[in-house]
């Protein structure tokens, strides 16, 4: 087992870094009190070649591992969740989806232009009667034709104003619960879609997040992915990417939580020291450092395994868990340690404590991965052989642009 980072991963981290300093964390604050989405950041990500990291070359994208994916996931979010959650839906859950499910014809349509970053995709599963509970989905394809004609809503869809394809979940068989599912490419501009996004968000506030209505669309039958009733599968397969580059970017919130919390010990004096002298604020310090490590290396692990092109559900399950518990705490700590300044937007601690709660929800929630594990503990969980695994690393590496 090798533990250290490689002399290109150690460049991709400092080229993200030194980006976030310089074009997120300046302008984040009046971003997120605005509700503002700044969609150069995506076109910044594609000049940088983030958009397509763990593509191909031959499919548009610069053909990285999976823990230099998590590198560039961890340091986005250091910068603000709303970012890295685009680089998740965009990369995690539809490219690499694409690249797992989709045709030579599909890949050349869609793929390519995502990985490079000239078109944004999304990811349509949550309705508004079905989250967790994906089989309870009520959007409906019926085969007209040559066609399916696609009618339901999708609600709580990341980048729904801003994406140019969406993968969209619909049943095919209404009456084959989760093996009634079916996949559909589909583009913004097909007759019949329609997005709105969702105000009032308690964090993610510089992200675009918002609901997807289909009326009536009708899509060709070669924009299907994977086979009639595959969906379900495709969305579990998709979710052990999307989940990956979350844990990965829940290391960048307990990150910020940790450097502004050294940074305000080192400041604030109560007592006749600085608070970092006090043993209870030290012990809030080191449960923040230890959950880097022990989330980093559950992310490392899953992503070890995925280089291999092995099945990881479990591990990534696990990373996630860990990971985006620990970052809401460890932002939770945080605001503790700055005290009142930390209940006030005077200090960056608040909005990660406000970001740091989706990743405990979206992607399965604590409580849906909670179960898996214990399920998988107990012996009740077993992973299938998938029908498309993703190919093994190395791709084509390039070096990314500094
Ligand atoms: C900022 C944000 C971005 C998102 N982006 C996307 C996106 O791009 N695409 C997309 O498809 N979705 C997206 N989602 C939706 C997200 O994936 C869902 O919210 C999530 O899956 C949970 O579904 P739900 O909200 O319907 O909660 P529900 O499933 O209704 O759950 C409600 C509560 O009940 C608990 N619960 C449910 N079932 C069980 C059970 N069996 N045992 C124990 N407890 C249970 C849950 O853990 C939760 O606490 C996003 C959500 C957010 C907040």
């Amino acid at each position: 087992m090798n533990f250290s980072y490689t002399e290109e991963q150690k460049s991709v981290r400092k080229v993200v870094r030194t980006f976030v300093d310089r074009e997120i964390i300046p302008f984040i604050k009046e971003w997120d009190e605005k509700g503002h989405f700044e969609t150069n950041i995506l076109k910044r990500l594609a000049d940088l070649q983030l958009m397509g990291v763990c593509i191909p070359e031959e499919y548009g994208g610069v053909g990285m591992d999976y823990n230099t994916l998590a590198i560039i996931c961890e340091e986005l979010e250091r910068g603000d969740t709303a970012f890295r959650t685009a680089v998740s839906v965009h990369t995690g859950l539809n490219s690499m989806t694409l690249l797992q499910w989709g045709t030579e014809e599909q890949k050349q349509k869609y793929l390519v232009p995502q990985a490079k970053g000239e078109k944004i995709g999304a990811f349509g599963l949550t309705e508004p009667n079905a989250g967790s509970d994906v089989a309870a989905m009520e959007t409906t394809a019926v085969k007209d034709g040559d066609d399916y004609l696609i009618n339901g809503s999708k609600t709580w869809i990341s980048l729904c104003d801003v994406a140019d394809h969406f993968l969209i979940f619909a049943k095919t068989n209404p009456g084959a619960k989760h093996k009634g599912i079916s996949c559909f490419i589909v583009e913004r501009t097909f007759p019949g879609v329609s997005t709105k996004a969702i105000k009032g968000k308690l964090g993610i506030r510089a992200g675009n997040t918002g609901e997807v209505f289909l009326d009536n669309v009708r899509i060709p039958a070669e924009n299907m992915l994977g086979y009639e009733g595959e969906g379900f599968k495709i969305a579990m397969a998709a979710l052990d990417n999307g989940r990956f580059t979350v844990a990965a970017g829940a290391c960048g919130t307990i990150m910020a939580s940790l450097e502004a919390s050294i940074k305000y010990c080192e400041e604030r004096k109560t007592f006749g020291k600085e608070i970092g002298r006090h043993q209870l604020v030290q012990q809030m310090v080191a449960k923040m450092s230890a959950n880097l490590e022990i989330s980093r290396l559950l992310v490392f692990k899953a992503g070890w395994l995925k280089n291999s092109g092995k099945r990881n559900t479990q591990e990534t399950s696990l990373a996630k868990w860990i990971s985006c518990d620990a970052a809401y705490e460890a932002a939770n700590d945080a605001v503790q340690i700055h005290g009142a300044y930390g209940f006030s937007n005077e200090f960056p601690v608040e909005r990660f404590l406000r970001n740091a709660k989706a990743p405990v929800i979206y992607e399965g929630t604590r409580e849906i991965h909670t179960i898996m594990q214990g399920e998988y503990a107990l012996g009740y969980r077993e992973d299938k052989p998938l029908r498309k695994m993703l190919p093994a690393w190395p791709f084509e590496g390039i070096l990314i642009k500094g």
